[in-house]
């Protein structure tokens, strides 16, 4: 034995004692710096009481994890709309830990800055890049679907059999068989356009996710004609007065929740409405422990009050919004130049100028010559009843929105509201007050009231409140809508990467509607007295929606990526047992082995966010950063950008080997000759590799001009400029992004049919409806006592992280739902109990969390748990199923028609309801 590895003496009180004397006089001694470590090497002599411990490197292993080679940049795409910049260490090819970079400039020093933003899913991605669940090779199915049973393949094999079957599919049964899945290219627009240009090429079914996943707040196509607008977070500290309604900004804003808490430094209130008493909740000055699914009502309530009180901006009503127009009697349509003379325009409008004493035409209609809404000395009347003659000679008496408005909001009276939605009649009261008075004010909206079936109808009564104050298209104000991270900033270069011969030769789909059609997906209700398949059928037969694949084909191969479709679709189960049975070929890349991933016949190997290039930008700030190679992609993976190439040269090549004939696609008058695809699909070799995609995104849009990938490896940049095609504020020095100042100072008309924000729907189908105005309508009824709230968790980004260990710590380490203890009481159930949930869609098993923050008469469960995580059985989603809203398919009125992830039917999911009882297990 050495005398390295003998036993050391025992370690005494006295000798410990010498040796601290010893140290501190070595210490003090002159010359005798840190330099030459003498504290070290003293505690490592005799009396090292770790001396004898007889494996010294890990500790060397763990010092050295602060060590590394090589820094670069990078982020996370999970749709968790943070676009937070994180600095990857690499040593030795091996990424060793992640930290936020922290170097966002910051606007101006009055406001609080974006750094260090993140969470702390984002501080463990390493080690998910490297966990088991991480997919390694090419994977052919072997078992049934879901079975879990694969083996190995070459990247030639897999390719070759999706290439051929993709050919196939074109061929013999058509090009709108093949269907493509990839949701949000904010987060790595790259990656998402490496899949679309394919589809493009090949003529497949391109489909939408933000409407799909219910992100998208329909309220605002139709009021403001906009997918969606929000003000960037920084101007949150702006606001004099903050509604937190349906957004836990603690839980899932997480690197931007610090701006609505600062902004109280700077003299604003914040009030929080949410059913639960959530992680928000604690920071409000007023919390609304709200009846889940009356938003609607305690919107039109207050909107009540502020007329009735006159706490409302007339001047800005009257320029702004549509209230001030003229209604027909009996048929309650906008009174149109149409209607007073004859070949008039229908999209021409009128108010009543109370200077002229007449009816005069709107201007900033679509119809209208007058590119402005400025009223040029008019002054219309916002009340009365007037009498107008028209071109047939009949005079009709007319009156205006807003005297519409003010009956319809009648029956909202204070007692009603109160006793609807739980709260007291003085808080709402006092609420209304401060909306109206504190300026400036704005509403931070989230899922918690975005997922409801009757979102439309909410989100409108919501930008209501924020037009009767005036608060739209200023700093500090408005409606703002942070569920996705769906804005991509530099959207001109985007397009023309993903849908490179125009988006107008693409099948676009609303994947709400695709999934409904071909499943065995039945809605019970009835809307008047039809079923959704009978709007379905008109909205179809008018082409307001497009439906592919056409003339009754079933899809037939399914591509998905950047996604976990399965998982998180409404009803999935209802799907799993028709949709995916039709499917000849579900192929899914990903860099982890998800539900998705389980249930397809091909998965093929993605490089995670570390392993790539790309760039990445949000809602929430007015910065873009990128996504860096750390390392190469792990094992046998790939960047999805080239796969997608390698995919596109199999496709050549097969096509090539069988002498393919150009197929005529008459929809776009296309001969699509496949042994040129590769070919198409670089850019005609212009456009190789992610890098040269990040540049041509880059220098092909107005707000990221001059910039390139390797500047934004330097530092995140803010953008420099705004398209006006795409945008309705200019990015300005100093000053934080917010929406409409375009409408608001420049006076340019809304995007909408009246030019105006546009409060009355006069489409057909919304008034027979009763949904022309903002109106509020109870959730669609369920028989089961108790809502099943499924929202954004904290220990996940959807399904991402949800199988992270650490993560899983952090919880109770599987799927838990959580109920009020009154409500567990009348169950007789036990914190941690297994319980059964259960509908008459289907069930599943997991543990019970009794939690007091909980709403009675709605049990929660933190939505994206994979269903093999835990569940003894089913899953999250077993329990819902898809609900089309029939006011949600129409289009060709004006501003409202189909446009991918723009408008279409929303995949909601509040109005489910749910029993709970004590599972046998
Ligand atoms: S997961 Fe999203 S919010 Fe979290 S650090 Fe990454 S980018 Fe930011």
């Amino acid at each position: 034995m050495s005398d390295k590895n003998k036993p050391q003496k025992p370690f005494s009180r006295r000798s410990f004692i010498q040796t601290a004397t010893m140290t501190a006089a070595t210490l003090a001694l002159p010359g005798c710096s840190r330099k030459d470590k003498p504290v070290l090497s003293t505690l490592t002599g005799d009396f090292d009481p770790l001396r004898s411990y007889p494996y010294r490197g890990w500790e060397d292993f763990y010092r050295k994890i602060w060590t590394w080679d090589r820094v670069v940049r990078s982020t996370h795409s999970a749709n968790c709309t943070g676009s937070c910049s994180w600095k990857v260490y690499v040593r030795n090819g091996v990424m060793v830990r992640e930290e936020q970079a922290a170097d966002y400039p910051r606007i101006n020093a009055d406001l609080p800055d974006y750094n260090p933003r993140g969470c702390q899913k984002g501080g463990c991605f390493v080690e998910y890049v490297y966990s088991p669940q991480r997919l390694r090779y090419p994977l052919i199915r072997t078992g049934e679907r879901g079975e879990g049973k694969w083996r190995r393949a070459t990247w030639d094999e897999a390719l070759t059999l999706v290439a051929e079957k993709l050919l196939d599919n074109v061929y013999n049964h058509g090009p709108d068989t093949n269907t493509f899945f990839s949701v949000i290219p904010a987060m790595s627009p790259v990656s998402f356009c490496a899949g679309s240009r394919l589809a493009h090429y090949i003529g497949g079914v391109f489909l939408s996710f933000y409407d799909w996943y219910c992100d998208l707040p329909p309220g605002e196509p139709l009021t403001w004609g906009v997918q969606t607008e929000a003000c960037e977070c920084a101007d949150w500290f702006n606001s004099k007065y903050i509604v937190l309604w349906g957004s836990n900004i603690s839980q899932t804003r997480i690197p931007d929740a610090h701006f609505a808490y600062e902004a109280r430094y700077n003299g604003a209130k914040i009030v929080c409405i949410s059913p639960d008493y959530n992680a928000s909740a604690t920071h409000a000055d007023l919390y609304f422990r709200i009846n889940p699914g009356t938003d609607g009502i305690l919107a039109l309530g207050v909107a009540k009050l502020l007329i009735d009180h006159n706490w409302i901006d007339a001047l800005y009503v009257k320029e702004q919004t549509d209230l001030a127009l003229l209604v027909l009697p009996g048929t309650n349509r906008f009174l149109r130049e149409s209607d007073f003379k004859k070949g008039g325009k229908e999209d021409i409008f009128y108010f009543w100028d109370t200077n002229q004493q007449s009816a005069i035409p709107t201007p900033g209609s679509m119809g209208s010559d007058q590119k402005t809404i400025q009223l040029n000395g008019a002054d219309p009347a916002l009340t009365g009843t007037f009498q107008v003659q028209l071109a047939d000679g009949k005079t009709v008496e007319v009156t205006t929105v807003y005297e519409l408005l003010k009956k319809e909001l009648g029956q909202y009276t204070l007692d009603k509201v109160a006793a609807r939605t739980g709260l007291p009649a003085h808080e709402i009261e006092l609420f209304a007050k401060d909306l109206g008075t504190r300026k400036p004010a704005m509403i931070i909206h989230g899922a918690g009231t975005n997922h409801w079936f009757h979102n439309d109808l909410i989100n409108r009564s919501f930008i209501l409140l924020v037009a009767l104050t005036g608060n739209t298209g200023k700093n500090g104000g408005g409606f703002n809508h942070y569920v996705g991270q769906e804005r991509i900033w530099p959207e001109q270069g985007f397009f023309k990467l993903a849908f490179p011969e125009t988006r107008k030769k693409q099948r676009f789909q609303n994947t709400t509607l695709w999934s409904y059609v071909h499943s065995t997906s039945k809605d019970p209700h009835l809307y008047n007295g039809k079923p959704i398949e009978w709007y379905i059928q008109e909205s179809v037969k008018n082409g307001w929606m497009p439906l592919w694949p056409k003339n009754g084909k079933k899809p037939r191969a399914f591509i998905v990526w950047r996604a976990n479709y399965l998982n998180q679709a409404k009803g999935n189960e209802i799907l799993e047992s028709s949709l995916w049975k039709d499917l000849d070929l579900i192929v899914d890349i990903n860099y982890r082995m998800d539900t998705t991933a389980l249930y397809s016949d091909v998965v093929l190997p993605a490089a995670s966010y570390y392993e790539k290039v790309d760039i990445n930008s949000t809602d929430c700030h007015s910065y873009i950063h990128p996504f860096g190679k750390a390392c190469e992609p792990l094992f046998e993976s790939k960047t999805d950008w080239d796969i997608f190439h390698a995919l596109a040269e199999k496709m050549a090549e097969v096509a090539t080997k069988k002498g393919l004939k150009p197929f005529y696609d008459d929809a776009f008058d296309w001969n699509r000759d496949f042994t040129q695809l590769a070919h198409d699909w670089t850019g005609k070799g212009a456009i190789q590799t992610d890098e040269q995609a990040v540049n041509f995104i880059l220098g092909n849009a107005e707000e990221t001009k001059g910039m390139d990938y390797k500047s934004l490896q330097e530092k995140p940049r803010r953008f420099i400029a705004t398209d006006p095609e795409s945008w309705n504020s200019d990015i300005e020095d100093g000053v934080a992004y917010t929406p409409f100042k375009h409408q608001l100072e420049k006076k340019r008309p809304w995007r909408t049919l009246t030019g105006r924000q546009q409060f009355y729907i006069d489409h057909p189908w919304y008034i027979e409806l009763g949904e022309a105005l903002p109106t509020f309508k109870e959730p669609v009824e369920e028989k089961y006592p108790l809502y099943w709230n499924t929202p954004h968790g904290r220990w996940s980004i959807h399904s991402t992280w949800r199988d992270h260990r650490a993560m899983l710590r952090l919880q109770r380490g599987g799927p838990i739902v959580y109920m009020h203890p009154d409500d567990a009481r009348k169950r007789g159930l036990q914190d941690n109990d297994w319980v059964r949930i259960h509908n008459e869609v289907g069930h599943c098993v997991c543990r019970l969390q009794i939690l007091p923050g909980e709403k009675p008469g709605r049990v929660t469960m933190y939505h994206g748990w994979e269903k093999f995580l835990g569940f003894k059985q089913g899953g999250w989603q077993s329990l819902t199923y898809i609900k089309i809203k029939p006011t949600q398919l129409i289009g060709k009125y004006g501003h409202v028609n189909f446009r991918l992830n723009y408008w279409g039917p929303t995949g909601n999911n509040r109005d489910i309801k749910v029993e709970v009882e004590k599972a046998k297990v």
